[in-house]
C-alpha cells in the first residue's frame, strides 16, 4: 500500500474540531480548519462547560503536553459536591466528589471562552477565520474540495464536519439526518463573583454542581466559576508557581474576558415562555428568567437580579435521531455535527473530544499505511455512531430537557419531580448507594474506547 499521509480539512474550530486538529498536527499529519467567525473571541462562549474524564484523556492526548498543562492551570476550581436542591434553597442531596489531585480522572469547570482561548493557541497557522463552508465535491481521484462563501477552495484527502448543530456539511452528506428541537428553552446567565454574591449561597453550593429541581416544571443549574486571574486579568496571589509560570506567558489570558462568576442556568418546556423568547437579550430575557421563578428562594431571585445584562442568552434545546448506516468515504462527521444532544447529562462537548481522539488514532493507521484512509474512517464511525447516539438518547431522557417529559404534565409532573426528589434523597443517605452513585458518575464520564 503506497503511503501518503493525507491532508485532512477540519470545519469548525470548536471543541472537537480543534483537539482533533492538534492531535494530527502532533503526529504529523498535515490539517487545515476552516471557521465561520471572524476572530477568536466571536461567538456564543458564555457558559460553562463540564469536562469529565473522557473529555480531559482526549486533550491529554491530542494536545502538546504543555497546552494540556495550560488547559489544567484554566480550569475553574473543580466542583466538590454534586447537590441536589429544591427552589427554596433546602439540599435534597449532596454527594462528595473526588478531589481534583489527577489530571485526568477529574470532574472539570471550564468557561466555554476560556477553553476556546486554549485549543486555539499555537494554531495560528492551521486555523482561519472569516471562512464559511457552503459545500463540498468528491472526486474520482479520492480527493474532496470544499468550497466558502468568499468563492474560495480548499482541497484535500479527508472532509471531517465539525462544524455544530447546523452543520452544513451533514445537510450534503447525510440529508435525511434529523435534529430537532427538544421543546426545552434554558435562559443562561452570568452573575459577578463579588463579596455580596458570594455570601448569598452556603459553602457547599459555593464549590458545588447544584441542580434545581423547582415546582411547576421549572429547573435550574448553578455553579461558581473560580479562576487563577482576577477582574483585571492579572492571576491572583497564592497561585502555584508553575501555574504562575505557565499563566503568565500564555498569549490566549489576553483574548479571554472571562472572570469568577456564578452560571445560573434556569430552564423549562418552551410552553412556560414568551412565544419572543429567543429574541429577547438583556434585561427583558432576566425578567422572563425571575418571572419563571416567581417562588424560588429570595437568594436565587438575588443572584438572578444581580446577572450581568449582557450574558443573558436564550438557548433551544435541540437533540438528534440516530443515523441509519451510511456508506464510509473521504467526508466524516464529529461530535455535533453528528449526534447533536441535549445538555441533560453535560457530555456534549466530551463525546466530541472523545470522536477526536478517536478518528486521530484511526487516522495515525492510515497514515503509516496499516489502513486506507476510507477504511480508518469507517472504523471510527463504526464505534462512533453507537456511543454517540446512546448519550443523545440518555441525554434526552435526563434533567428534563425534554420538553415531553412528564415533569412538564400538571399531576404527573408533581409525583414525577417528588419521585425525583425522594430517589436523590435516598440515594445521598445510605452509604452504599451514595458510593455507587459517585462510581456511576465518574464511570459514565469516564468512559473511553
Ligand atoms: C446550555 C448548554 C450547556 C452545555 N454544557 C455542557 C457540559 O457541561 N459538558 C459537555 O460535555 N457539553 C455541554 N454542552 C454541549 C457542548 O457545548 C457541545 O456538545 C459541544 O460544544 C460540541 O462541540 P463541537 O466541536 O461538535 O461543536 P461546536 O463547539 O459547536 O463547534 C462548531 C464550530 O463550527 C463552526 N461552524 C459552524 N458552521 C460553520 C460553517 N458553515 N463554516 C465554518 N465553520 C462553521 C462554529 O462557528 C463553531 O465554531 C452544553 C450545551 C449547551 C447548549
Amino acid at each position: 500500500m503506497a503511503i501518503r499521509p493525507p491532508h485532512v480539512l477540519v470545519i469548525g474550530a470548536g471543541t472537537g474540531g480543534l483537539c482533533l486538529a492538534h492531535g494530527l498536527r502532533r503526529a504529523g499529519i498535515s490539517v487545515a480548519v476552516y471557521e465561520r467567525h471572524r476572530t477568536r473571541a466571536d461567538g456564543l462562549l458564555g457558559y460553562r462547560v463540564g469536562i469529565g474524564p473522557t473529555g480531559s484523556r482526549a486533550l491529554r492526548d491530542c494536545l502538546p503536553p504543555e497546552l494540556f498543562d495550560i488547559y489544567l492551570a484554566t480550569c475553574a476550581r473543580s466542583p466538590r459536591y454534586f447537590n441536589v436542591l429544591s427552589q427554596r434553597m433546602q439540599h435534597t442531596a449532596s454527594f462528595p466528589l473526588r478531589p481534583d489531585t489527577h489530571p485526568v480522572d477529574t470532574e472539570r469547570s471550564v468557561a466555554r471562552m476560556t477553553l476556546r482561548q486554549v485549543l486555539l493557541t499555537g494554531m495560528e497557522d492551521v486555523v482561519q477565520f472569516d471562512r464559511t463552508f457552503t459545500r463540498y465535491e468528491q472526486h474520482d481521484d479520492g480527493t474532496v474540495t470544499a468550497h466558502f462563501a468568499d468563492g474560495g477552495t480548499a482541497t484535500g484527502d479527508l472532509l471531517v464536519a465539525a462544524d455544530g448543530t447546523h452543520s452544513a456539511v451533514r445537510r450534503q452528506y447525510l440529508p435525511h439526518a434529523v435534529i430537532r428541537d427538544a421543546g426545552t428553552i434554558n435562559i443562561a446567565t452570568r452573575i459577578p463573583l463579588t463579596d455580596r454574591t458570594r455570601a448569598l449561597l452556603p459553602e457547599t453550593v459555593q464549590r458545588g454542581i447544584s441542580l434545581i429541581f423547582g415546582t411547576g416544571g421549572v429547573m435550574g443549574v448553578l455553579h461558581v466559576m473560580e479562576f487563577k486571574w482576577d477582574r483585571d486579568g492579572r492571576l491572583k496571589p497564592g497561585v502555584a508557581d508553575d501555574d504562575v509560570a505557565l499563566l503568565a506567558g500564555w498569549p490566549g489570558l489576553r483574548h479571554d474576558t472571562t472572570r469568577d462568576n456564578i452560571n445560573l442556568v434556569v430552564w423549562s418546556t418552551a410552553r412556560r415562555f414568551p412565544p419572543d423568547v429567543m429574541q429577547r437579550r438583556g434585561a427583558e430575557l432576566i425578567r422572563v428568567a425571575l418571572e419563571l421563578t416567581a417562588n424560588w428562594h429570595p437568594r436565587l431571585r438575588g443572584l438572578l437580579s444581580l446577572a450581568d445584562p449582557g450574558s443573558a442568552l436564550p438557548i433551544r434545546v435541540s437533540t438528534s435521531e440516530p443515523v441509519p448506516p451510511w456508506k464510509s468515504s473521504t467526508v466524516t462527521l464529529l461530535g455535533d455535527a453528528i449526534h447533536t444532544m441535549t445538555p441533560g447529562r453535560g457530555v456534549g462537548a466530551n463525546t466530541a473530544l472523545r470522536d477526536a481522539n478517536l478518528l486521530r488514532r484511526q487516522l495515525i493507521l492510515a497514515a503509516v499505511g496499516e489502513k486506507t484512509l476510507v477504511q480508518a474512517v469507517a472504523d471510527y464511525e463504526a464505534a462512533m455512531v453507537p456511543y454517540g447516539f446512546a448519550r443523545v438518547a440518555d441525554s434526552l431522557n435526563r434533567s428534563g430537557t425534554n420538553g415531553d417529559d412528564r415533569m412538564y404534565q400538571p399531576v404527573f409532573g408533581r409525583l414525577a419531580l417528588l419521585g425525583a426528589r425522594g430517589y436523590f434523597r435516598v440515594t445521598s443517605r445510605v452509604p452504599r448507594l451514595r458510593r455507587k452513585f459517585v462510581d456511576d458518575f465518574y464511570t459514565y464520564r469516564g468512559e473511553q474506547d
